[in-house]
């Protein structure tokens, strides 16, 4: 029987450790690597043109490597539901292979192309690569519901088997048993369309910080692990000023394409740590950022509004307030405050900004300073960032605002202390907000306290030239601990059952718990049946 594949790219955009896309190539007669791509929703779509400029980059130099392989890609424009019933019957195809998704909104969509491909009598063969591990293994492991906390989370994982071995990237070899003939008009049919196709102007647009695609990535790889082998104790090397720009050794915006597989990185570091420390097995720590990655994954993967306060059972419903204004003061950097006001910059042009960075600007949005639904800034950074990730962003949102996964919220950030202890020199702020290069490195965190003379010395006078200060942090900041401790005052007199804060047991709360606000207002968390597991100690 003549055996036609169709490999179906969608993340996991790359040759090596792609087990979908070998299933593909295996007896295959004919072997077409497929994108799917409406250009007509790009521009709706909530994702900035750094990302769509980055995913092409990827897409381009998927081609380039299947063109060594003397095969190339078909993109294909429409929607997955229009295009595969035309191309199962226009290319007689036999077998389709994708890699398997783990969200919710992607497990639905592939559950309909695998019945449909069912009715054209096409086998289907779907592969896990893009999390080390089976998250419904995770999920069943732990009484079939995915742990809340990160030291269960390892806990259960440190029972599984080590994450399958990456596969080698496919060869020349491979694919000349299943060539496909590619016709002279393929440019003009399967092309990789341009960001303008996709309805974007690119006139003045600055060269890309990040360079998406597979090569880049293994490149990057190779810089990641010298510089472990440069911190040797493999500890999160202390932030500072260098910290905060684009890094040629970050790696987050090819995981999450998948230009990286995750499995390499992970037997990467594997091996590195035996090597130099000569022990047998490393510690779980040494994947601590990997598992993060997992861990939100495997929270997500069965919750389809976990991206969302409305319906979602794991978040704790904070009666947040609605302030449009705030909010694009914010999301424009805008807000007085140079610290926040850089990192949203540089997130805006770069498509990238730092862990603690990202820990600075979601504070200040949510239980830091504004008070403002972690929604809202979760799909701030769906727009900008180019390692958006559905799970995990959401995932980091609900933890950072205190809405789920137990994050201290005494703890809250200074929105000018901050920056100054990670950058005293102001150098960062001074790269994404030239109007206050010339202000003295004593104010430029608070250029608001500067005497008028100083702001008239640097030629940026504050209200004029630049914004004040949107809100007083310290009374801000203090009610709305205020607020916080309230709700889970609340909580806790529902939970009613244990002293015991590092207990891993779910608690359910009851339909509806009222708060009152800090004015005497009463607002409103609905907890529908709100599982808690306490846990301190843990920041992702
Ligand atoms: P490294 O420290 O070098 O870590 C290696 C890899 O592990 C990363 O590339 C990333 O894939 C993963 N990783 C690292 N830290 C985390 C973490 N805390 N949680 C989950 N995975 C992690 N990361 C995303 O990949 N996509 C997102 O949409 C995203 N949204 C975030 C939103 C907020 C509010 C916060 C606080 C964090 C978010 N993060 C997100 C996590 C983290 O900030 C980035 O993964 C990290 O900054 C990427 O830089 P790196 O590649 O140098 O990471
Ligand atoms: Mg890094």
């Amino acid at each position: 029987m003549v055996v036609n594949s169709v490999h179906w790219f969608r993340k996991g955009l790359r040759l090596h450790d792609n087990p979908a896309l070998q299933e593909a190539l295996n007896g295959a007669d004919t072997v077409r690597c497929v994108y799917i791509l409406d250009p007509w929703f790009a521009g709706a779509a909530n994702v900035g043109i750094n990302r769509w400029r980055f995913l092409l980059e990827a897409l381009e130099d998927l081609d380039s490597s299947l063109k060594k392989l003397n095969s190339r890609l078909f993109v294909v424009r429409g929607q997955p539901t229009d295009v595969f019933p035309r191309l199962l019957k226009e290319w007689k195809v036999t077998r389709l292979t994708f890699e398997y998704d783990p969200e919710p909104y992607g497990k639905e969509r592939d559950g309909a192309i695998i019945k449909m491909a069912q009715e054209f009598g096409v086998e289907t063969v779907v592969r896990n690569s893009h999390t080390l591990y089976n998250l419904d293994r995770i999920i069943e492991m732990n009484n079939n519901s995915p742990p809340l906390t990160f030291k269960r989370f390892q806990t259960i994982v440190s029972r599984l088997e080590l994450p399958r071995r990456p596969l080698p990237p496919i060869t020349q070899q491979q694919m000349d048993k299943c060539r496909t003939k590619i016709a002279d008009n393929h440019d003009q049919l399967y092309s990789i369309p341009s960001l303008e196709e996709l309805g974007f102007r690119t006139e003045g647009l600055p060269p890309a910080i990040w360079q998406g695609g597979e090569s880049e990535a293994l490149d990057r790889l190779n810089k990641h692990l010298d510089k472990k082998v440069w911190v040797a104790n493999f500890e999160h090397p202390r932030v500072n000023t260098c910290s905060l720009y684009a890094s040629p050794t970050g790696l987050s915006p090819f995981l999450r394409f998948g230009c990286l597989s995750c499995r390499v990185l992970y037997y990467n570091l594997r091996e590195l740590y035996m090597k130099l420390r000569k022990r047998c097995s490393p510690p779980l720590s040494l994947f601590g950022q990997l598992l993060w990655r997992e861990f939100f994954y495997t929270a997500a993967t069965n919750n389809p509004n976990f991206d969302r306060m409305d319906g979602n059972p794991i978040c704790v419903q904070i009666p947040w307030d609605q302030n449009p204004e705030a909010l694009a003061k914010w999301a424009e950097g805008r807000t007085g405050f140079p610290w926040i006001d850089a990192i949203m910059t540089q997130l805006r042009q770069e498509g990238w900004i730092h862990h603690l960075a990202r820990h600075a600007v979601a504070c200040f949005l949510t239980r830091g300073d504004l008070w403002i639904s972690w929604e809202s800034g979760m799909k701030v950074f769906e727009e900008l960032l180019l390692d958006a990730d559905w799970s995990v962003n959401a995932g980091s949102w609900m933890w950072l605002s205190c809405s789920a996964f137990f994050q201290q919220f005494f703890h809250c950030y200074c929105p000018v202390g901050f920056g100054r202890r990670t950058d005293p020199s102001g150098d960062y702020i001074r790269r994404y907000i030239p109007i206050l290069k010339d202000y003295p490195n004593r104010y430029i965190y608070e250029p608001w306290n500067a005497p008028e003379s100083v702001q008239k010395s640097a030629n940026c006078v504050v209200g004029v030239d630049y914004p004040k200060p949107m809100i007083n942090h310290a009374e801000g900041s203090r009610l709305n601990i205020e607020r916080m401790k309230q709700v889970y005052q609340q909580l806790s007199h529902y939970r009613g059952l244990s002293k015991s804060d590092n207990t891993d047991l779910p608690f359910v709360y009851p339909e509806k718990v009222i708060i009152g606000g800090p004015d005497g207002s009463h607002g409103c968390i609905c907890g529908y049946s709100f599982r808690s597991y306490l846990c301190k100690s843990y920041i992702p």
